[in-house]
């Protein structure tokens, strides 16, 4: 029985989606995977400014950490404000007080004159692409965490995939990057396979068939909200660790929605499995750890107890030995102040998308 845990990990988040909750209706309505991206997130990036994004961040990251999340692994895309995205979603993590692991998330389905196009694998690679493996191995090379981000093979020619992973070699971080999320992307092990690496962050894997070297990142709440199905994480060899997609950071709710979702799918799930994918965030980012996060429940180590319990809140948060959060509220930053630069920024955002 315990109160207390090390700090929790975020190891697949969008921080520039924080600001998307009210956005505009679009203007058809979504049938399948590839229309929610094309009606919704690739709308959305496209709108993204370096304000909107550091404000996005600085929320995201706050509520982050009122949920005991200390260190987040973020995968961002911004094709019309590509340099210094980076550093403004860094920026926005710093204001808070929470650990980053940026990645700039290159594909080439922006045309050079700036149309969404389909992507063939044996197209060039685009100047938008260029430009996001620019930004990543800028930011790589200040010393900081940080991972090369693919979006996702299917949008991406073969020249580009080789690029990013050639600079993930040389720079010696991972590649952080969408696999078979949808069946758009089922082509996603064939097109990765010959260049994967252990240190790869493989993110959904729902239509996976084959074995790629990686950590899978299991995202429930999102893939339940995409329709794209179970992702069934059991069933890979490799290390499993949990996502929120961009859908907050409450890593003690994405492990209840794990346990439920593996429990839908077969009665003998076992919550001690999504907790094992909770705590192997430890492995991506091990400082966490050692952050302390005390709760106002006394079982947060018992796997059977906590999926049964909802609405666990942390009441103190330590980062790096500093108070973050006391009594509940945040003391090393201005909530009230965040919520509402935030709130400006969303509506430019949201002024943007109804034009
Ligand atoms: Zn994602």
């Amino acid at each position: 029985m315990g109160n207390t845990t090390g700090g929790l990990v975020c190891a697949h988040h969008h921080l520039y989606s924080a600001l998307a909750r009210g956005m505009p209706a679009p203007p058809e309505a979504p049938c399948d995977f590839l229309s929610v991206l094309r009606q919704v997130w690739w709308r959305l990036d496209a709108a993204l400014d370096l304000d909107i994004i550091y404000w996005s961040a600085a929320l995201g990251a706050a509520e982050a950490v009122l949920a005991g999340t200390t260190t987040i692994i973020d995968h961002h895309e911004s094709p019309s404000c590509i340099e210094g995205s980076l550093d403004a979603i860094a920026a926005g993590c710093a204001l808070v007080g929470v650990r980053v692991i940026p990645s700039y998330g290159v594909t080439d389905r922006w045309s050079n004159d700036g149309r969404l196009v389909d992507v063939s694998p044996r197209d060039a690679m685009s100047e938008g692409a260029r430009r996001g493996l620019d930004e990543c191995e800028r930011y790589i090379n200040s010393g900081r965490p940080a991972m090369v981000g693919i979006h996702a093979s299917f949008t991406c020619s073969d020249e580009t995939i080789a690029a990013a992973a050639d600079l993930a070699e040389r720079t010696g971080v991972g590649v952080h990057v969408h696999v078979a999320e949808g069946p758009d992307d089922n082509s996603a092990p064939g097109r990765l396979g010959r260049l994967a690496r252990d240190n790869w962050l493989l993110v959904h894997c729902v239509g996976l068939r084959d074995r790629l070297p990686g950590t899978i990142v299991h995202n429930p709440r999102s893939n339940m909200n995409n329709s794209v199905g179970y992702a069934r994480p059991a069933r890979f060899p490799n290390n499993v660790v949990l996502g929120t997609d961009g859908i907050g950071a409450d890593m003690a709710e994405e492990f209840r929605l794990a346990y439920v979702a593996g429990r839908s799918d077969d009665i003998g799930f076992s919550p001690e499995t999504a907790w094992a994918w909770l705590t192997n965030g430890w492995v991506l980012a091990p400082q966490s750890r050692d952050d302390l996060v005390v709760w106002n429940y006394d079982h947060m180590d018992s796997p059977w107890h906590l999926a049964f319990s909802t609405g666990t809140r942390p009441l103190e948060v330590s980062i790096d030995g500093k108070p973050v959060v006391k009594e509940a509220r945040p003391v090393s930053f201005d909530l009230e102040e965040i919520r509402c630069k935030a709130a400006e920024q969303a509506d430019r955002l949201h002024e943007r998308l109804a034009a």
